[in-house]
């Protein structure tokens, strides 16, 4: 028995994922194992595999291992690129840096595009990189969807167009760990070659798989990419999911939590979901704007999945956290690398709703005040004003009493 007291409801998880797992998810994976290679497990992968690329918008190929997102990272690369190739990268921040530090351990040369972990891609820089490289030496563009240090979105499409504008033949691979389920992501209209995804952010599932969408011209550059791999060969899951099996032993469980995590989300409509997390991010925002404190992203990266809260003189953020843990029984998620305890974020991503992101802003606030840390109040009402106009315009009273 712990000998910690027991915390009466349940713990407040609003760090940007893992996220909570909706209760029609947990109830789909407490079942029995099944033989992964006997035959009902093969018709509930066969409609699984099928399923899943709705979410990606995609009719191509969706590759599912049983990894961490960090293992999709390296499927993407190992499966499309030759020894010492050039590829393009952009630090938004601690996950496009591990990304590039991933792509250096495996003989790639990457060209890193600076920035201050406060801005998501600028498609210009793309675009001027393309331009410059008149041989075609750069053979795929990685970006970071949405990086989770720091809570910036980058325009894919634009990104898109600065490839398209100079008629470059780069692959186009994108990691969308943290967009995926929360943020608007077209997988075959935005010519995405790879899309990198993970299970437990947006898609409200335990942390275990892990994702490649990957488009015909992908499949393509993997005939004849020479770099090594092994476990994350996609030519052995292609042959062995055509008839619903994996070359390996698959993650059964999370796949059964997969089959009903695609139906919530077709069941909420991709719509409701993404104008949610919408409404999450702008009063976040607006709670964030109110308390006088700095959002770490700068306009108009903003996103719709979490908030970086920086701390005002610039450092505390652990402390903070830990107070608020230590008394509300809610975990925020921590700075990371360089911006650790310099920051704080608010997920407000997955199986979330209105009250949810109310009560964790009231916590936070509170946390302010209980840690000493100079604030206005008013952010928790700022918050309140941006979800109760949302309804107040749909529903005004005066017709409900009709
Ligand atoms: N990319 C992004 C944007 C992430 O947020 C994360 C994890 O949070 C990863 C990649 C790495 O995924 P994992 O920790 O599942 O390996």
């Amino acid at each position: 028995m712990s000998t910690t007291p027991r915390k009466a409801g349940r713990h407040f998880l609003q760090i940007p994922g893992p996220t909570p797992i909706p209760d029609r998810v947990l109830r789909a994976m407490d079942y029995q194992v099944l033989d992964h290679r006997g035959p009902r497990f093969q018709e509930m992968a066969l409609r699984v595999l099928d399923k899943v690329k709705t979410v990606f918008k995609t009719k191509s190929h969706v590759l599912i291992f049983p990894a961490s997102g960090s293992g999709a990272w390296e499927a993407a690369l190992t499966n499309t690129l030759n020894p010492g190739d050039k590829v393009l990268m952009y630090e938004t921040g601690q996950f496009a840096t591990l990304w590039h530090q991933m792509a250096q351990r495996l003989g790639l040369k990457p060209d890193f595009i600076a920035s201050d972990w406060r801005t998501g891609v600028d498609p210009q820089k793309i675009a001027e990189k393309l331009a410059a490289d008149k041989n075609h030496e750069i053979k795929a563009v990685c970006v970071v969807h949405h990086e989770t240090s720091g809570g910036l979105l980058s325009d894919l499409p634009a990104i898109r167009k600065a490839i398209d504008d100079n008629n470059h033949p780069a692959l186009f691979m994108v990691d969308t760990v943290s967009g995926l389920g929360s943020a608007d992501l077209r997988h075959d209209e935005w010519k995405i070659d790879v899309t990198v995804a993970g299970s437990q952010k947006g898609m409200m599932l335990p942390p275990g798989l892990a994702f490649n969408a990957i488009s015909a011209k992908a499949i393509e550059a993997s005939k004849s990419a020479t770099m090594p791999r092994g476990y994350w060969s996609w030519e052995d899951m292609l042959a062995a999911n055509k008839n619903g099996f994996f070359p390996y032993t698959p993650a059964t469980q999370i796949l059964y939590g997969l089959d009903v995590a695609v139906d919530l989300i077709h069941e909420e409509g991709f719509d409701n979901i993404l104008a949610r997390h919408k409404r999450f991010g702008k009063a976040t925002r607006a709670a964030v704007a109110a308390w006088g404190f700095e959002n770490l992203a700068r306009e108009p990266y903003h996103s719709p999945v979490m908030t970086a809260v920086m701390m005002p003189g610039g450092k505390g953020g652990d402390a903070y956290r830990k107070i608020v843990l230590d008394t509300f029984d809610m975990s925020l998620g921590a700075g990371l690398n360089k911006i650790a305890d310099r920051i704080f974020r608010i997920g407000h991503l997955g199986d979330t709703n209105d009250l949810t992101i109310m009560g964790a802003l009231a916590g936070v606030e509170m946390g302010f005040e209980i840690a000493g840390i100079p604030y206005r109040k008013g952010g928790v009402q700022a918050a309140m004003d941006v979800i109760a106009s949302h309804y107040a315009q749909k529903q005004p009273v005066a017709q409900a009493a009709e």
